[in-house]
């Protein structure tokens, strides 16, 4: 099974012509309530690919708690290990985003997600995942303990790039960064963004595979031990990136923990993102298995 540790949000997005600059106040046309958190966006998408799929977090004591494990339960999500946090607001974004062009700004409280202890994820769900796939939302403290606990396949999606102990990066299976995220760790912060340059970066930062994100250009695959290789994306009518990667992380974790080796995992993770960005918003068009092999298979 795959266990998610990780973040639950509320995103508000609000769309606007131009985005306000300090101090100053436009006024949006449409305004939409919508689940989020890298975390919970990576179980959605590891929920709707396969069975036994587990989320580790915290919500709040208020309505978007209900809101939030409904939508990860509405993915065939098990949630008995979401718990609730009295006195502490579930996570949220409050994100305008332009109407032309999509440029956006970010306000995250971390609310609950600040709260999710390392006696939170001391639980049967991590210790015997096939699969325990993280990012960098929750406290640094709990990601280690979780990493320390488990005997599966450790997943790590390092967004938002924080530094990382040597010891955690030596724990790490598979770490997911994109192209900014590896730049980031890598303490690399521009330069030549050919594949060649990104291995050498890619092996710089992690000790075991590393798989790169970039985009519409797809993965880079970097196997500790041999070549690397680039995985386009099939072509797909792209309308919203939103949440690629958090689909990538959540595919590329669902066909580890279904058997399949690197290279084919990433093959999936790319197939299902791509398909991700065909519809809005972050979940608005997660894959489903079929879906995915149907596309593998033409
Ligand atoms: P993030 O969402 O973290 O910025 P990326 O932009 O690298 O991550 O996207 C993650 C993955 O989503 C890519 O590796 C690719 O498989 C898929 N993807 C993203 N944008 C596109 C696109 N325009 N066309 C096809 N696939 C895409």
């Amino acid at each position: 099974s795959v266990t998610v540790v990780g973040s639950l949000n509320e995103d508000l997005v609000v769309t606007v012509d131009r985005l306000p600059g300090r101090g100053e106040t436009v006024v949006g046309s449409a305004v939409a309530l919508l689940p989020g958190g890298k975390g919970a966006n990576q179980a959605s998408a590891a929920g709707r690919l396969g069975r036994g799929v587990h989320m580790v977090g915290r919500v709040g004591d208020d309505p978007a708690a209900g809101r939030q494990l409904a939508a990860l339960a509405d993915c065939g999500v098990n949630v008995g290990r979401v718990q609730r946090t009295p006195g502490a607001p579930t996570g949220s974004a409050t994100i305008p985003v332009e109407a032309r062009g999509g440029e956006n700004l970010i306000v995250v409280v971390p609310g609950a997600n600040a709260a999710l202890t390392p006696a939170d994820v001391d639980v049967e769900s991590v210790h015997r995942a096939g699969v325990l796939l993280l990012q960098l939302e929750t406290p640094l403290e709990t990601v280690r303990a979780a990493v320390a606990a488990t005997g599966g396949t450790v997943v790590l999606n390092p967004a938002p790039p924080q530094p990382l102990p040597a010891e955690l990066l030596a724990e790490v299976d598979v770490l997911v960064p994109n192209e900014p995220e590896l730049r980031a760790l890598s303490g690399v912060p521009d330069g030549d963004d050919s594949p060649a340059a990104l291995v050498a970066l890619a092996r710089a930062v992690g000790s075991g595979d590393v798989v790169v994100t970039l985009g519409g250009r797809g993965a880079l695959v970097v196997p500790a031990g041999g070549p690397a290789l680039l995985q386009a994306p099939p072509p797909v009518d792209a309308v919203d990136t939103t949440g690629a990667g958090d689909c990538f992380c959540g595919a590329l974790s669902s066909a580890l923990d279904r058997g399949a080796d690197l290279a084919a995992a990433v093959r999936y993770a790319v197939t299902a993102a791509a398909l991700s960005t065909t519809g809005p918003g972050a979940r608005g068009a997660l894959p489903d298995d079929d879906a995915v092999q149907a596309l593998l298979d033409r």
